[in-house]
């Protein structure tokens, strides 16, 4: 499915030249972000590749990170069929829900992660978050399954508690910024999505886990997006070789992970945590300016 190859933002749209005006009325211009395929783009704007290949007198689906992309009015043919479309959630940032820190901290006003198309929610009464964190997980789980339709349905654990504050299994999760989220699997493991399961070399999906990885890692930059991902070591050397290995420019992996580093090196938004290997945990941003948020 992914057939665009990404890479780092050093080399950009200057190396390439910008994005030509095109004949075809133009609804918006945008810059490619790391993760972003032709395929994914053409959705989110309902479109086809074919018509982005056109406007932007692109010979092939290869697209950089930094690269301008004029997006033309897609009509008729030209539409995406609306049932791949990508429904994305504008982020609310509210200041005030998410107090302290998270492992340290309350929720207040909390948003409930909705039951939705594609993941269970393991314990409701544990899905609450800051109203940013819930829209981003939808977005993001919304945003794999366009790209892989027949994906097998999410595991989603613990966010927190109603009011925030201190739950069984975990030290943070306390103030509505933390999310746990199983992996992808290729065939679905006895007792998934109900438990999480471990993951393992044979077992794991690799692209659609990586995708799923990439939706929220490309929200890193934005306000309220993530902060950090922790999974096992093992389980990133995995994604990362996976990713390596179908061209995803080295800078870009270097950013993202902190293998092949070490487990215990700071680097990469993506580290090490011991018994984080049948999920991820990530964790969100304070919404910006919000100063009860730590
Ligand atoms: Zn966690």
């Amino acid at each position: 499915m992914r057939t665009a190859v990404v890479v780092s933002l050093a080399l950009t749209a200057a190396a390439l030249g910008a994005a030509r005006p095109a004949s075809a009325e133009i609804q918006a211009r945008i810059k490619v972000k790391a993760g972003d395929t032709l395929s994914t783009i053409a959705r989110r704007h309902d479109c086809t590749v074919a018509a982005l290949q056109r406007a932007n007198d692109l010979p092939g689906t290869m697209i950089l990170a930094g690269q301008e992309l004029a997006v033309p009015v897609c009509r008729g043919k030209e539409a995406a069929r609306p049932t791949r479309r990508v429904a994305r959630i504008e982020i609310p940032l509210v200041a005030g829900q998410s107090v302290g820190r998270p492992w340290d901290g309350k929720l207040r006003r909390a948003s409930q992660l909705p039951t939705g198309k594609g993941y269970l929610i393991r314990r409701p009464h544990r899905a609450y978050g800051a109203a940013h964190v819930v829209a981003h997980v939808r977005n993001a789980i919304a945003r794999v399954r366009a790209d892989h339709p027949r994906l097998h349905t999410l595991a989603i654990g613990d966010l927190s508690a109603k009011h925030g504050g201190s739950i069984s299994e975990h030290r943070s999760h306390q103030s509505g910024r933390d999310l746990d989220v199983g992996f992808y699997f290729k065939k679905v493991p006895k007792g998934y999505p109900a438990s999480f399961v471990k993951a393992t070399s044979a077992n794991l999906d690799r692209a659609a886990t990586w995708d799923l990885l990439v939706a929220f890692a490309r929200t890193a930059d934005d306000p309220g997006g993530v902060q950090a991902i922790f999974v096992d070591y093992e389980v990133q050397g995995w994604l990362h070789e996976w990713a390596a290995a179908r061209g995803v420019d080295r800078g870009y992996l270097g950013r993202l992970f902190q293998y092949p580093a070490g487990k215990h090196a700071a680097k990469g938004l993506v580290r090490h945590e011991p018994n984080h290997d049948d999920h991820f945990h990530i964790r969100f941003k304070c919404p910006p300016g919000d100063g009860a948020c730590d």
